[in-house]
């Protein structure tokens, strides 16, 4: 057996050990740690819908009616109206003829890729792409082959030169950890040259881009032709739990006969369906949200180019700010909790080496007097630490 202790040493000496951070009470751009209340810029909840008023009145309801467990999977009994009811809401919601509901992000990538490619095939994915999505292709047996991020010539170059067979090409939305959007019209020409499927995980841009929150792929202009696979997340900006696949029919009635993450699971809790389809409603009907949220990114964005940092080029409410070392990034995140801040540092292998960052992100519940105080934080911070001023 491996030497686990000697293992957990190695990561702690090159500041790489992850540890948890207990939070006390709801989400929300404050939070409490240790009785201490902290501004809060790194949760995924964009729109401020995780303990907005009707979704948890939407999921009190659905307890009411339904339980809490599902008591089966969904092939068997675990299938509710009230699933069924937000599968259908979801397909409308990104134009796509079905929609199928799984309990996670990185359960839908799992069985989707697994269900879709095999021994034989090939699935091409951006260098950058979400764990789940390389994770998937792995699962697959198929052969993974990856490109530079966002690099779709050399995509082009990739598919024009492998042996003839199935290609699937994956690609981020919006990348999780840049939030940069993925050239996606390019992705989709040079897909549908090479007969290979598109799969866009939207788990960052669901909610928060496109006409009416619809994402990334509607924002891109893209129909079901270009994007055959369309995957989103419900646990991000649609504040709840739980993912879905949408595609057409045949797609989906292959992955209902072959997804094995979503057959082999229990359902997730119907009455999590109910508050996802409240939430889902205050997605398209609240637009003031996405506007707010562009505000504070615009905002920030200026206020940290005047103070010089290394913001990159994302304009989504995921703004990383790239410091290289893991310890540099450590402290970063310490100096600024002294500071009543909460960001965490993100490290190798979440990015990849010599990218250590904070990971800062919004929510449309920020006021633009917290992204002062956040820029406030971030220059003094930086003032204190050497090695991050010498790259930013
Ligand atoms: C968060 C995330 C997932 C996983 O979704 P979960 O529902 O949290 O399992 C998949 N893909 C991307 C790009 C993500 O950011």
């Amino acid at each position: 057996m491996k030497d686990l202790a000697a293992q957990l040493a190695q990561y702690e000496q090159e500041n790489l050990y992850r540890t948890r951070q207990v939070i006390d009470g709801p989400p929300g751009v404050e939070v409490s740690i240790a009785g201490e209340k902290l501004l809060s810029f790194c949760s995924n909840d964009y729109l401020g819908l995780a303990n907005h008023p009707e979704v948890v009145a939407a999921f009190h309801r659905g307890l009411d009616e339904y339980g809490v467990g599902s008591g089966a999977a969904h092939l068997v009994t675990g299938h509710i109206r009230e699933h069924h009811a937000l599968e259908e809401e979801l397909a409308d919601f990104v134009q796509r003829p079905r929609a199928l509901l799984f309990s996670t992000g990185y359960m839908a990538n799992l069985g989707v890729m697994t269900a879709l490619a095999g021994r034989g095939d090939r699935i091409f994915e951006d260098r950058l792409n979400h764990a789940s999505l390389l994770d998937g292709a792995r699962l697959s047996d198929a052969r993974l082959v990856r490109y530079a991020h966002c690099d779709t010539e050399a995509l082009g170059q990739l598919l024009a030169s492998a042996p003839p067979g199935e290609y699937l090409v994956a690609t981020d939305g919006v990348f999780s950890m840049d939030g940069d959007c993925a050239p996606l019209p390019e992705l989709a020409a040079v897909a549908g040259q090479h007969a290979a499927w598109l799969l866009v995980d939207d788990a960052h841009g669901i909610g928060v881009t496109g006409p009416d929150g619809r994402g990334s792929v509607a924002a891109a202009g893209l129909g079901l032709a270009e994007v055959p696979v369309l995957m989103g997340t419900l646990g991000k900006a649609v504040g709840t739990f739980g993912a879905f696949v949408a595609g057409s029919d045949d797609l989906i009635e292959t992955l209902i006969q072959r997804a094995r993450t979503w057959i082999y699971t229990t359902a997730p809790p119907p009455a999590l369906a109910s508050a996802t389809r409240a939430a889902l409603r205050l997605v398209t009907r609240e637009a003031w949200r996405r506007e707010q949220l562009q505000q504070l990114v615009v905002r920030f964005r200026a206020g940290a180019e005047q103070l010089g940092l290394a913001t990159g080029v994302s304009t989504t409410p995921i703004q990383p700010v790239i410091v290289g070392e893991p310890e540099t990034a450590l402290r970063l995140s310490e100096a600024l909790h002294a500071a009543g801040i909460l960001i965490t540092a993100i490290r190798p292998p979440t990015v990849p080496e010599g990218t250590a960052r904070l990971r800062i992100t919004f929510s449309a519940l920020h006021t633009e007097a917290q992204v002062d105080r956040l820029l406030d934080a971030l220059d003094v911070v930086k003032k204190g630490q050497t090695p991050f001023s010498d790259t930013a």
